[in-house]
């Protein structure tokens, strides 16, 4: 019949299949740049655990030398162990590595990590501002300490690292800086009056940063993503939370790592070089 797709009974099959495979939660795929960041050095805040793992990890596959550092606020040794594996991994990739204890809260502490990632692996091009930390709590009961942690962590420790690495951008006529903002610098919810503060407050830098090193050839994008599963986040957030999250992201699923790691790293490629001020949501939708 004119019209009609006739389909042998192998063909049908094949449809079935691929129909059945659409109906599955994807994986997201590594970004297939290659070489795009060879002899380019990179230093991801955060970088042990998470998504700043997964952006440390997508640098290095693309060539990138990259150094990141930790921090543990109980002083426990299980972060050193989590900063290890991420350095052995990136090692396994053939591009210089650096891990090193750094509070980003602290400017003299991050002053001298760039220093010394600068000795070590000479000019800096890339730097992803990830570090991070939530403490929630409705505003009548937030104390001092769990406002002025979030917001000296997300906000003030990204201030110390740009100020710390403006200087050599600035000198080279070259730079890439990303910050990991969210999408509760955009949209806040219940209990998260400090944490949206610190990411609102991280989307103006980015802007002012934008405005203030453009000029010197330097690009400074943000990522807003949704609710992304990395450990931290799985195991401190109520599963009526996540389950709310999935049905409002219109993807329907949660974000992974990578899905936020992609973005990062096509943001500090040149494929993205007239890209600056911006706000990127990796969130499936969710604030739409
Ligand atoms: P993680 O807790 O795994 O990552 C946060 C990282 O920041 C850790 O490696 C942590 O190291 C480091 N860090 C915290 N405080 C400091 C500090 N003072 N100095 C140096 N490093 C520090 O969580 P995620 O991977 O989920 O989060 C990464 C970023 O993504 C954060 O900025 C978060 O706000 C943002 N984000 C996450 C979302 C999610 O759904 N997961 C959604 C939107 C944004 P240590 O543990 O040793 O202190």
């Amino acid at each position: 019949m004119p019209g009609t797709i006739v389909r042998m009974p192998e063909e049908t099959a094949v449809v079935e299949q691929l129909l059945e495979d659409l109906g599955e939660e994807t994986q997201p795929k590594s970004l297939k740049y290659g070489s795009s960041l060879r002899g380019r050095a990179a230093i991801v805040t955060g970088g042990a655990t998470g998504i700043g793992r997964a952006i440390a990890l997508e640098l290095a596959r693309n060539g990138a030398h990259v150094a990141f550092n930790y921090f543990s606020y109980d002083g426990g040794g299980e972060m050193h162990a989590e900063a290890e594996d991420t350095a052995r991994e990136i090692r396994q990739l053939e591009v210089k590595v650096r891990c090193e204890e750094c509070d980003v809260r602290d400017a003299a502490a991050v002053e001298r990590f760039v220093r010394n990632t600068q000795d070590e692996f000479g000019a800096l091009h890339i730097l992803v501002n990830n570090a991070g930390i939530a403490r929630d709590r409705a505003i009548w009961r937030l104390s001092d300490e769990q406002w002025r942690s979030v917001l000296d962590t997300n906000l003030t420790g990204a201030f110390h690292m740009i100020r710390a690495l403006a200087p050599m951008f600035r000198r080279q006529h070259d730079g890439k800086i990303v910050n990991v903002s969210s999408v509760h610098g955009i949209r806040s919810e219940f209990g998260l009056a400090n944490y949206s503060a610190s990411k609102a407050g991280l989307l103006g830098l980015t802007r002012s940063a934008a405005l203030e090193l453009g000029p010197s050839n330097v690009n400074v994008n943000a990522v807003a993503p949704g609710y992304i599963r990395t450990t931290r986040l799985t195991s401190g957030v109520p599963a009526e939370i996540l389950d709310t999250a999935r049905e409002r992201a219109v993807l329907g699923r949660l974000g992974d790592p990578q899905d936020v790691a992609n973005v990062v790293v096509f943001l500090c490629s040149e494929y993205a070089r007239h890209i600056t001020g911006a706000v990127i949501p990796v969130d499936g939708g969710h604030l739409l």
